[in-house]
């Protein structure tokens, strides 16, 4: 059972010129690209995914920097997508994100994190509603899944 994960490149990717750098990763993981847009976000959407962090000091300057520019929205599919996309992203903090996840090689900083991962698989149901349509996201054959699973994997 292969789940879905979302994936946001935040305006430090975008404005970085990391967009193929990051997209590659996950490929090259053996995620699944199911889905993938840009969209210029607006406060409205933002306060609603960044809820929990509603009585922290920098809410609103955590919102404001997503929206500097447009950013790309994706859906990424595998088993514990969740857990193997926030593995591969690092942790919040970039500056001691381990080297060799995409937090730690590429960012210096807690805010202009790169890139924003769900944190659970249920976490991941609810912001994919959020950022997509479900005629956004694809079910698609890959080819290679006997080469990526055991059969008892999946
Ligand atoms: P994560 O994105 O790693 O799941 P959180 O959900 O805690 O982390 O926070 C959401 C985003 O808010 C972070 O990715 C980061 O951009 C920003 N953020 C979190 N904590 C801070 C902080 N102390 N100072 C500035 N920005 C923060």
């Amino acid at each position: 059972m292969l789940d879905r994960t979302l994936v946001i490149l935040k305006p430090s990717a975008i404005q970085r010129g990391l967009i193929g750098e990051i997209i590659r990763r996950f490929e090259r993981k053996g995620l699944l690209l199911a889905g993938l847009k840009m969209v210029w976000l607006n406060d409205e959407i933002l306060s609603e995914h960044y809820a929990h962090l509603k009585e922290k000091p920098f809410f609103q300057r955590v919102k404001d920097s997503m929206r500097v520019c447009p950013v790309i929205v994706c859906c990424w599919k595998g088993k514990d997508a969740a857990q193997v996309v926030r593995t591969l992203t690092g942790i919040t903090n970039s500056r001691e994100a381990l080297p060799g996840t995409i937090r730690g090689d590429f960012s210096m900083s807690m805010q202009e994190n790169i890139l924003h991962a769900s944190d659970s698989p249920e976490t991941a149901v609810v912001e994919l509603q959020r950022f997509f349509n479900e005629d956004e996201l694809f079910d698609y054959n890959m080819s290679l899944i006997s080469n990526l699973y055991a059969n008892n994997e999946i």
